[in-house]
């Protein structure tokens, strides 16, 4: 970790000791309201729930530390994309999207922003580059790709996308801030959806939106307040918990990570790994340029559909389950979410379990399958 990102993780948990009065409880305190005390002017406090609620900003405070950009919260990762999309992109615009991307992103696009008058074209990520960003009021990538963790070069797309005008949306889900930071390469907004490590417990769903430009905070939480998309205050509250441990998690994931994606690409059974961490790996050269690490996603391919479900059922320290970032390893075959993968196509998300431990589980599957 960089110092900066030392300092950030260090002073997280005491962002705001500068506020408390004698007596004041150390945790957040739950602010569980829709209206508040509100006599004379309208203006400079909570007042209704729609707008504002001490929690959500507890909560707003400490991405935008992590961050380093204000950062407007939401229900959902979908939920901050379409904020990000819906407050910016007009009728007659045109935006690009990951071909290779969460492929909600897509159909959001298709089905709600096309019917609106927004066209939309799609590209690979390992691409982005080629044809150029010409006539493009939005530019969205996600960089690792998901499930296939092919990467894109951020400040390159960030320069060219604002040689024509316009601005690059990045979705940094799959690395959080302590991973990778799009914003200081360049991009104009970040999108992430705190459903996966930055709440890390797989008990909530959260997204937000983080911005170094005060003209585009201000058009998504017009947005927010205005569309009435608002997380609930529990849930607020439960990713604050969550944040506090985010630094140890996303470490402790990484790093088994890195351990695992070495071993797993020599067994006998695997094919096709990817992990940009791997020196060979198609995205490793310029993930070590622009990524502070290689993050907790590993695919790869195992023979057949029978084969990855088995590998997946048999092992004790992995979870069958769609999505990723919680506490425990999960993994699924992507071709099941209807992604343009072999079906023997796995994904696997390394969790916090210990990492000897962990191996020794995906071994014995891995070696019942190979027989
Ligand atoms: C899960 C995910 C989303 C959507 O988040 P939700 O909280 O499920 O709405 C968006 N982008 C990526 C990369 C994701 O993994």
């Amino acid at each position: 970790m960089s110092d900066s990102a030392k300092s950030r993780a260090a002073t997280l948990a005491h962002l705001r000791s500068a506020d408390f009065a004698k007596g004041d409880p150390i945790p957040l305190p739950l602010t569980m309201a829709s209206i508040f005390h509100a006599p004379g002017d309208a203006t400079g406090f909570n007042q209704y729930g729609r707008f504002s609620n001490p929690t959500w900003h507890a909560v707003e405070h400490a991405l935008g530390h992590l961050e380093d950009a204000q950062c407007i919260i939401f229900p959902s990762g979908m939920a901050a994309i379409s904020a990000a999309l819906f407050a910016l992109v007009k009728s007659g615009d045109c935006i690009l999207l990951p071909s290779d991307g969460y492929h909600t992103t897509r159909a959001l696009a298709e089905r709600f922003l096309k019917p609106l008058g927004v066209a939309y074209d799609v590209r690979p990520t390992a691409s982005m580059l080629d044809g150029g960003f010409a006539g493009y009021r939005a530019v969205f990538v996600e960089s690792p790709s998901n499930p296939r963790l092919d990467i894109c070069d951020i400040t390159a797309v960030a320069k060219a996308v604002h040689a024509e005008g316009g601005i690059l949306i990045v979705d940094n889900t799959t690395m959080t801030p302590f991973g990778q930071r799009p914003l200081d390469l360049g991009a104009d907004i970040v999108v992430s959806a705190d459903t996966k490590a930055i709440n890390g417990h797989s008990d909530v769903l959260f997204g937000h939106v983080a911005s170094r430009d005060p003209d585009i905070i201000t058009r998504v939480k017009d947005w927010r307040e205005t569309a009435g998309g608002i997380p609930g205050p529990f849930e607020a509250w439960l990713v604050h918990r969550g944040l506090e441990t985010l630094e140890v998690r996303f470490d402790r994931m990484c790093s088994s990570a890195e351990t695992i994606a070495r071993r797993l690409k020599d067994h006998r059974a695997v094919s096709g790994l990817r992990f940009p961490g791997l020196a060979g790996d198609a995205s490793h050269n310029l993930a070590r340029a622009q990524m502070q690490r290689f993050g907790f996603l590993i695919s790869f391919e195992l023979a057949s559909e029978k084969e990855a479900e088995a590998f997946i059922d048999n092992c004790a320290l992995i979870e069958s389950a769609t999505s990723f970032g919680g506490v425990h390893t999960s993994a699924e075959r992507r071709s099941k979410r209807g992604d343009d993968v072999p079906p023997g196509f796995v994904r696997l998300a390394i969790g916090c379990e210990p990492v000897e431990e962990l191996w020794k589980a995906i071994e014995a599957s891995l070696d019942k399958i190979a027989g």
